[in-house]
């Protein structure tokens, strides 16, 4: 089963959240609290990147790349990059995996593709 990051779309407006707001932050309504459970898109475009070359111990890879990147739809989140020479504005796609373990305890992130 493909694995998913979710996201609140405000019931009234349609804007994500992303992770989870008790106000909507374009309409501000929060009468109800009513957000749709939606899965965030994937796919977007990378805005900025950093590499960390020290990174924790428990993240499985040499150096991390880290970037924003903004999402079809226009929300932005931060994953990590398996690109080796990123670019800002290149076109890339998400897929959520096992992105550092802590003993037994796996933790799940985006990860993004060169498309
Ligand atoms: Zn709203």
């Amino acid at each position: 089963m493909e694995l998913n990051i979710y996201a609140y779309k405000c019931k009234r407006c349609g804007q994500l959240h992303y992770p989870y707001k008790t106000i909507c932050k374009k309409c501000g309504d929060n009468d109800h609290n009513e957000f749709d459970i939606v899965a965030l898109p994937k796919n977007g475009k990378l805005l900025t990147y950093t590499i960390l070359y020290n990174p924790p111990s428990d993240f499985e890879v040499a150096a991390l790349y880290l970037g924003i990147v903004e999402l079809e739809g226009g929300m932005r989140i931060t994953g990590q990059l398996d690109i080796k020479n990123p670019k800002t504005g290149m076109k890339v796609a998400g897929k959520v995996e096992v992105v550092r373990k802590d003993g037994y305890k796996k933790h799940l992130g985006m990860v993004f593709y060169q498309v």
